[in-house]
Order: structure tokens, then sequence, then C-alpha cells
């Protein structure tokens, strides 16, 4: 039947469709249904290192592509992302973007859909179960806590260019209860005084969270004051949360009972 087949009725192929799917903070079983869905039907899979692989077996039929390393071990550019993704959907194809978390949490998705837009594919957000809330949920911290904590902000430790990260400190310091820091291990020591220099007690609970979710998560907890010594030996990818909340953590602690609690 005309216009029923691969190609479109002017004899183009059509465009496929991209679906930026999150796929949550790291244990597979928090991947959405609808994830798995996608990655079901999926003909391509364009993945990095921020996925737990294992999700990829959801998708035996799909052509992988790694997007985490170039063959020059960095990763591949996000305008070279963008492109496989138009390119692959402009061949027909059902393109999987899967992303750590959820794709617009500090996960570069709102350029990639720009670019499906800028092209003209089709596309569908696919949100996940973020690493700014699941990480710290996986050790005991709610982010929010009646009497405790009524405000919440997810905070990027990672500038953009060579210098430091450049935020409103005393909004941050005095107006919201619990801080999620993600991308900060590497920006740790200046998180602590910003805060500090902007009216944060140095009293303040904090936790750092290694591998949350997995099973090699960490968590070590101190304060403002001493987190810095405490935290020294953990590595990215990893959460920062700072506010009382973290208080939370010695009571309410279900995963992991192997946790280190420096
Ligand atoms: N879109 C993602 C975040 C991407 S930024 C999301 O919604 O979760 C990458 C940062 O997320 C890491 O540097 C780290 O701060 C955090 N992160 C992601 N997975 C993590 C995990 N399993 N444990 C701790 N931090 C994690």
């Amino acid at each position: 039947m005309e216009g029923n087949d691969c190609t479109g009725s002017d004899g183009n192929i059509p465009n496929g469709i991209v679906y930026l799917v999150g796929g949550g903070p790291g244990d597979p079983g928090l991947l959405t249904l609808r994830g798995r869905d996608c990655l079901c039907k999926a003909n391509v899979v364009v993945f990095d290192r921020l996925t737990n692989n294992l999700l990829l077996d959801f998708a035996p039929q799909a052509r992988l592509i790694d997007v985490g390393k170039s063959p020059d071990h960095h990763p591949v550019p996000q305008e070279c992302i963008n492109e496989i993704l138009v390119k692959e959907a402009r061949q027909g194809r059902i393109v999987v973007r899967l992303k750590g978390g959820d794709p617009f949490v500090f996960g570069r998705g709102g350029e990639e859909a720009q670019a499906l837009v800028a092209a003209g594919i089709p596309f569908e957000i696919v949100p996940g179960v973020t690493s700014a809330i699941a990480v710290p949920a996986y050790a005991g911290i709610p982010v929010t806590h009646r009497g405790i904590a009524s405000s919440v902000a997810f905070v990027t430790g990672h500038a953009a260019g060579p210098d430091p990260i450049n935020l409103n400190w005393t909004a941050l310091a005095q107006g919201v209860d619990t801080l999620v820091f993600l991308m900060g291990v590497h920006q740790l020591p200046f998180i602590v005084s910003s805060l500090i220099s902007a009216g944060r007690s140095i009293d303040t609970p904090v936790a750092v969270i290694e591998q949350g979710t997995l099973p090699g998560q960490k968590v070590v907890t101190g304060t403002l004051a001493d987190i810095l010594t405490r935290a020294d030996q953990i590595q990215a990818p990893a959460i920062i949360i700072v506010g009382e909340v973290v208080s939370l953590h010695p009571v309410l602690n279900w995963f992991n009972a192997e946790a280190v609690l420096a």
C-alpha cells in the first residue's frame, strides 16, 4: 500500500522518533515501565557511562552506540551526540537516548530535545528517577521532612567554564533548607567554604554519597565543619546533601548496612 512501507509517499525515508529516556540513578529496578517499553522496541540505543549497562539487556535487538567514550577516550562532544540522534532518526529508526537519572536534571536532555526540534525530528521525553532524590533516599535521607525541611534545591557543582561555579550562595545558604549538589565532589572544598561564608552554620549536617543505589554505595556523614576530612576518599559519581534532613540518616538507613559511616 502506498506510503505504508518504509518509505514515505514522496519516496523519502520518513523520520523515525527519538525517545529521551531517563534510566534512573543506578539500581536497574528504578527504570520506569515506559522506559523499559521504549528500550524493548528500540532499533538503536545511544548510551553513556552514567547509565547502568544492565538496562541494555532490555534492548537485545538494538544496535548500541556508546557515546560515553570516543576512540580517544574522551566523551563524545554534545554536538556529535545531537548529530547521531538526528541522523539515526532520519533513517526512519526508533532511537532511544538513554540517560542517567532524569533526562532534564543536569542531563543536557533539554539541549538534545532542542536539536531534535531544530531538525524536525519527533521525540518524546520519558522522565526518570533522578539521583538527586533517589540517592539520598537510598541513604535514608528524605530531601524534605515535615518540621525539618520544607524546601529543597538541586545545584550543580560543575562549572561550564574554567571559573568556579557562579551561584547565589547567600540565597542557597540562607533561603533553602536542603541543598543537593550534583557533580560536586571535586568542588567540595569550594562548596563548603562558600556556604559557610554565606552564613550557613558550620554545624549543618552534610552527607556525601558515592555510587548511590548500587551495591557499592558509600555514605559519609559529618557537618560543614568536618566533612572535608571525613569525605576525602569519596569519588565521583557522588551526591552532596546539606541540611538538617541528613540527621535522619542513622535512623532511616535501610540500604547497604555496610555503609561507611566515617
Ligand atoms: N540526569 C542525572 C544527573 C546527571 S549529572 C540525574 O537526574 O540523576 C551526573 C551527576 O549525578 C553525578 O556527578 C553525580 O553527582 C550524580 N549521580 C548520578 N548517579 C549517581 C549515583 N548512582 N550515585 C551518586 N551520585 C550520582
